[in-house]
This record gives structure tokens, sequence and C-alpha cells, in this order.
């Protein structure tokens, strides 16, 4: 008799980080993503939770780099695991460069707390460290697309593109003759830049994310008007144009549509930087596989800006804020929260002559959001900065489906799923998609909770006992 086969939701369950989706089956246990949480304290407090039995997990399998997918993975190492890790060529590139950052801040915040003498332990130890980070890349094993791959375990897996990202995918996993489809983080019906997403071969369970399960995207006739009008604005008066972008992808994202508004005569030329090593090395990742570039897009579409500067080290960094003349700068990161964009905005909020333009979603709590709300000055550095530069809301970017793409993209699935489980999404967002996939397509639909476990093989003798937290 074979074991029963179950899933458990242990993140992402109710909010958007730390994704974490833990298959059994008997003694077989396989973890797909490895996120940490991120945001409120409560949340990251899970971050130091142990993982259950890390050194027993046979194998991981990954959608994406994106940390909230992939940065607890040095933690599972140092618990113990040592298996492999499963996931597309692209990704591992770019998740090298996610967990190297990671690392790297865990080791300073802690270097901090001890030194600030504000933590509550005697010695504050790192989640992880660089060196975990060292030993998680030396596991990765990557797949090809479009192709069924044994895993080892009874384990069968398949990654389809997923638009989100570079090399993001959704996967479909089989074991014991179960399927299970893990959406990953879903992009647009089309991406500026990268592959857009393919429908992969569906399953009888489907987890699916929720992210904007309550809201859909416009797609104005013109694109990227405030930007673009915001800029020519600023450039006008002698300012300069400060673009706070996620490391990867925004930052490819709003180079290529500087490059398109530049050749339409949309936006005058002045020097556009890309300032912030993380992004650097992202946008290396990008401009070596042409292959994952949206069919029709070449590096010249997102790197052919006339006056374009790559700002790597900090020492270039401080020169590149000391001269004059108006400029865009690209830098992360995307919410404020840190990075070289802060000495940015050290410098250039307090001159209404310049421009902030924000290019993404800024969650509760960040220096990002207090400035679209109005805030008179952030906290920058020990310092209250006066906001003085105007602030422009660009929300033509967006890297993850609206509601209508979400729909029909479970539609689109060959099996039709019998049941769809919502991760990834706060509760109002994965409440009004389980109502719209309920109500527009018949299926079972439901929002996972965190630490629910559900049964995925046919049920033997009893019920399986709740095992919920
Ligand atoms: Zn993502």
């Amino acid at each position: 008799m074979t074991a029963p086969v179950t899933l458990q939701f242990l993140g992402a369950s109710g909010t958007v980080t730390g994704s974490k989706y833990l298959v059994e089956a008997g003694e077989r246990r396989l973890l797909v993503d490895a996120g940490m949480y991120q945001g409120a304290k409560e949340l990251r407090l899970r971050n130091r939770e142990p993982f259950p039995d890390a050194s027993t997990l046979d194998l991981v399998v990954v959608t994406h780099a994106h940390a909230d997918h992939t940065s607890y993975l040095p933690a599972l190492v140092n618990q113990g695991f040592s298996g492999p890790i499963f996931c597309t060529q692209g990704t591992a590139r770019l998740a090298e460069i996610v967990l190297r950052d990671s690392a790297y801040l865990q080791e300073l915040e802690t270097e901090n707390a001890i030194r600030g003498g504000y933590s509550k332990h005697a010695h504050p130890e790192p989640l992880y460290t660089k060196a975990d980070a060292e030993w998680t890349i030396e596991l990765f094993q990557t797949v090809e697309f479009d192709t069924d791959v044994a895993l080892g375990h009874g384990v069968v897996a398949r990654w389809t593109r997923a638009g989100h990202i570079l090399a993001s995918a959704s996967v479909n996993v089989t074991i014991d003759g179960v399927a299970v489809l893990f959406s990953g983080d879903l992009g647009r019906e089309s991406h500026p830049v990268v592959r857009h997403r393919d429908t992969p071969p569906g399953a009888r369970w489907v987890l699916c994310e929720s992210t904007y399960g309550d809201r859909e995207h416009e797609d104005p006739a013109v694109a990227h008007v405030a930007m673009a009008d915001a800029i020519t604005r600023t450039v006008a008066r002698g300012g300069s144009v400060v673009i706070p972008a996620f490391a990867i992808d925004r930052t490819e994202a709003v180079l290529h549509a500087l490059v398109a508004l530049q050749r339409e005569g949309r936006i005058p030329e002045v020097p556009v930087l890309v300032d912030g090593p993380m992004s650097m090395r992202a946008l290396d990742v990008y401009r070596d596989m042409p292959e994952e570039l949206a069919e029709g897009v070449t590096v010249e579409d997102f790197l052919g800006l006339r006056r374009l500067e790559e700002v790597r080290t900090s020492r270039q960094s401080r020169k590149a804020r000391d001269e004059k003349g108006s400029r865009i700068i690209i830098s992360s990161s995307g919410m404020l929260e840190g990075g070289r964009v802060l000495s940015w905005l050290q410098k250039l909020l307090p001159d209404e002559k310049n421009c902030v333009v924000i290019v993404g979603y800024q969650g509760e709590g960040t220096r990002g959001r207090d400035i679209i709300e109005g805030a008179r000055h952030v906290k920058i550095n020990g310092r209250h900065v006066p906001v003085r530069a105007e602030i422009v809301d660009e929300n033509g970017f967006s890297a993850h489906a609206g509601a209508s793409e979400l729909v029909s993209w479970v539609a689109a699935l060959d099996p039709r799923p019998e049941t769809v489980f919502l991760v990834h999404g706060e509760p109002g967002s994965a409440a009004a998609l389980e109502e719209r996939i309920e109500t527009e397509l018949g299926i079972t639909t439901v929002v996972a909770r965190h630490g629910e476990k559900v049964l995925l093989s046919e049920p033997v003798d009893e019920d399986l006992e709740d095992s919920e937290e």
C-alpha cells in the first residue's frame, strides 16, 4: 500500500511572503519554494521558528528567484538540509545574487544588534551566514523548461514559464501518480522584457497565487504617461529624477520603458544611471540570457539608452552623486527600505526641482508608502530629510497578473482542477479571487490557511486529522 500524499501550507498563506509548501508521501518529503517572510514584525518572527526536520527533506523545488521564494534556502541548509535544489538555469543565476545579498544582510543585522546592544539574546546569531549561502548555491541543479524531469524519490516535475521575472516558472509535481500544480508567481499575459507565460499541464490540485486577486491592471492607450511627463517637466526645470526600483526585473522593465520613450522622442536625452550592486548583477543575467527574453525583444531594447551609466561600486556611486546636471537614477530598494537609493534621496528630496517616480507596490509602513501618502519628511540614516521634491506615482508596471489574468490562467488548465488552493495573497485579495473562481469557473476554491495540511491521494480509512496550528 502506498503512503498517503499530503500537502502542507508552511508559508504565504494569508499573506504574500514566506512561500513554503511541503509535500509528503510516507518518509519522502519535498518542499516547493523556501522563502523568508518580509514586512510586518509578527511575520518576520516566523523566520526564526525552526523548520520541521529540515535534515529529512529529500529535495527542494524552486519556482523563481525572488527572496520571498528562495531566501529561506540557506536557513534549511543551516538546519541540516543537504539535498538537491531544482530550478531553471536563469533562476539559479538570479537566486545566487539574492542569497548572497540576503546572507550579507543577515550578518550585518546581527553585527548591528550586537553593537547596538538591542537584541533580546545574549549572543544574537544570524539566521544563516554567507558560508551557508555558498553551500546552498552548490546544491542547485538546473532543469529545462517544458520537460518532465525525474527528481528521484519517485518525483517527476515539469517547469512551465510563468512570465513573472526572468526564467520564472509554474511547476507541476507528480509523486506516486498524484499531481499538484504550483503556479509560482504569475506574470501578466505579456511581460515587456521576458518570455510570456505559458499554460502548464493541469492537475487535480492547483495552488494559485492571489496577490492581485481583487484588482485589475489598467492598460492605457499610451504607456507610462505619468513617468514620461514627470521626466520632461523635471529636466526642463533643471532637476533630476529618482526611480526606486526592485533590483530584479523592475529595473529592466523601467529601462525598457525609458528606451521606448526615448525612441518615441517623449523624454529628453539625459544620462540614465543604474546604481546598485544587486541591480547591476541582475542586469548582467538579463543581458546574458537573450533566450529568456520575450519574442521580438533584444538586449538593446532595455540597454540601448544613448547615455546609460552603470554604477557598480560605492566609490562610483559617491562620485556620481557629486556630479551636476539633470539625470535619471534607477536604484534599489524598491520600497526605499535600504540600498543606495537612500543616499540619492538624501541628496535630492530636499530640492523641489527634483522628482521621485514610484513604479512599484509600496508596502504598509515603508518609506515609499510614506512619501506617496504625502509625508513632509522621512528619516534616512538617522536624519529627518524634508520631502520637497515632486512625488509621482506611475502605476503602469506590474510583474503580477491582475485578477482576470489569474482567472484566465486557471480556466486554461487541462485537466480542469478539482480544487484550487489560493496562496500568496492578503486575505482580501484571496477572498475576492476565491469568489470569482467559484462563480465564473465553478471550481472548488479554498483560501489556504497557515499550517493547514490537506490529503492529495485517495482517502484510505478515516479522514486525515486536521493538523492546523
Ligand atoms: Zn515573485
